[in-house]
């Protein structure tokens, strides 16, 4: 049976929704705020990309996942089955995607991985992964790959539910602070990869028929001179846009928390 709405969740590391709207430099970013379902969603602490993540993409809190800190030592990620994995039992049909350049979410032989290998998923062709290393060698590069991956197998495979991460901004945020300069640079960048992405999947709309919701969040903030992991608001800052494409935008709850999103993902696909 194939889904009814074709699902596509961008995560962006360390992104500062407002402060990059209000450089100008996040254009495709802007549309998207004021023309989507958008609601503010603060992370729990601590503002730390491995348990944020985790807990945006399983559906359960740090309580269960036990992903602390970017070490990942004593995670249960087996008891806490990421998005992908959760969709494949609830449709078994359906076929899923991943790519990302930070290790840890997808790298089947780095720690974790938050996003499950499913071999034999992969095998029969129900499952595939892009894996790069950002890490090692630069986001700037790397999330353009990764981009560029993710939009080939939309244009050419359509998966009914994906996931794409981008790392480049919280990249230059630690190293050049969030008021000015670099971080916008990167902010920038990434905004055109969105545009990029969006434009792939109407391409779909228009050809197919089909129905398509892009859906775009981040893990936290940063301090202004650049850096994260503490309780300010700043840093606990995070938001939750769903852009509906050959169909309404949803109606998902205001002050929806980072552990609902997977449910509202599961109900709309
Ligand atoms: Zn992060």
């Amino acid at each position: 049976m194939a889904s009814k709405t074709k699902l596509l969740l961008i995560g962006i590391d360390g992104l500062m929704l407002q402060r990059a709207i209000d450089s100008g430099r996040a254009k495709t970013l802007a549309h998207l705020r004021g023309n989507s379902f958008f609601s503010e969603m603060i992370v729990d602490l601590p503002t730390v990309s491995g348990p944020s993540w985790t807990t945006l993409l399983t559906g359960v809190t740090q309580s269960t996942h036990c992903v602390i800190d970017n070490d990942f030592k004593e995670h249960k990620l087996a008891s806490a089955p990421d998005f992908l994995t959760l969709a494949t039992r609830k449709f078994p049909e359906i076929k899923t995607f991943a790519a990302a350049g930070w290790p840890p979410l997808i790298d089947p032989n780095d720690i974790g991985p938050v996003i499950a290998t499913r071999a034999e998923d992969q095998q029969s062709g129900k499952h595939s992964i892009f894996v790069r290393d950002g890490e090692t060698n630069g986001y700037e590069s790397v999330d353009v790959e990764v981009a560029h991956a993710t939009v080939r197998e939309i244009h050419e495979s359509g998966p009914d539910l994906s996931f794409v991460y981008f790392c480049g901004a919280d990249e230059a945020g630690h190293q050049y602070g969030t008021v000015e300069g670099k971080y916008f640079d990167a902010i920038e960048r990434i905004d055109l990869l969105v545009e990029a992405l969006q434009q792939v999947v109407r391409n779909r709309c228009d050809k197919f028929q089909e129905k398509w919701l892009i859906v775009i969040t981040t893990d936290h903030g940063h301090r202004d001179e650049g850096g994260h992991g503490g309780d300010s608001s700043q840093e606990r800052a995070s938001f939750l846009i769903a852009h509906g494409i050959g169909r309404e935008h949803p109606s998902w709850p205001a002050n929806i928390k980072p552990e609902e999103l997977v449910g509202q993902i599961l109900a709309t696909i």
